[in-house]
């Protein structure tokens, strides 16, 4: 398969093809599509398997159609929630890389670093927002960062999430966007606390497996 057949803009085919990607990985194949039709998704993926881009390119897809005039103040519309500060930086730079040809603006907060910087990054706008539970919720509660325009909400590493005590964290962060968004969630392990969560959560999901 080709990542054209996917339905991608030129934009974020160019960025692909520079990074010298052929083709897409099998959870990339199966979840894209999915995620493009605005449902929600579980997705059952190691890190390894291209589960980052299988969540980054659809989110760009759709947001690159309706982007805001750079003038009018960007909106987070879409917001990537994960266990690890590591993992919030690496995601950050996937967005980057693929959004290179596009407008959209991505930023990344993150605990256990100084906070001023992250809050300038904020004030300036940006639509895709990647962010460890803690440090997120610490910025929402100052009211500088505003989670009534999100469309899509990403819980990356679910089950690590949840291992390490976030669960009311992540709750909550759901509950702070609006109704009626999209929500992807991914996990390398399916346990019951994970698909609980998902239950709760989730509306008439699809499932992907790889
Ligand atoms: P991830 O599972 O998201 O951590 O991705 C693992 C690695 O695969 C990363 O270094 C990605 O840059 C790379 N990758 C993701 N999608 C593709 C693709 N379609 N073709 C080649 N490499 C890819």
């Amino acid at each position: 398969m080709q990542f054209k057949e996917l339905k991608l803009n030129k934009p974020i085919i160019r960025a692909l093809f520079e990074k010298n990607y052929e083709e897409p990985t099998l959870v990339q194949e199966r979840a894209i599509p999915v995620i493009l039709t605005k449902k929600d998704i579980i997705v059952s993926a190691q890190t390894g398997t291209g589960k980052t881009a299988a969540y980054a390119l659809p989110i760009l897809q759709l947001l690159f159609d309706k982007q805001d005039a750079p003038k009018k103040g960007k909106k987070i519309k879409a917001l990537v929630v994960c266990p690890t500060r590591e993992l919030a930086i690496q995601i950050e730079e996937n967005f980057q890389t693929y959004s290179k040809y596009t407008n959209l603006r991505t930023g990344v907060i993150f605990g256990g670093a100084s906070i001023e910087p992250q809050k300038d990054m904020l004030k300036k706008g940006i639509d895709i927002l990647v962010a460890t539970p803690g440090r997120l919720l610490d910025l929402h509660k100052q009211d500088v960062v505003n989670l009534d325009y999100v469309e899509i909400l990403v819980l990356d590493e679910a089950d690590l999430m949840l291992d390490m005590g976030f669960i009311d964290d992540v709750k909550k962060i759901e509950r702070l966007c609006p109704d009626g968004k999209q929500i992807l969630l991914f996990s390398a392990t399916m346990p019951y606390k994970v698909e609980h969560l998902a239950n709760s959560i989730l509306k008439s999901p699809a499932y992907v497996e790889v």
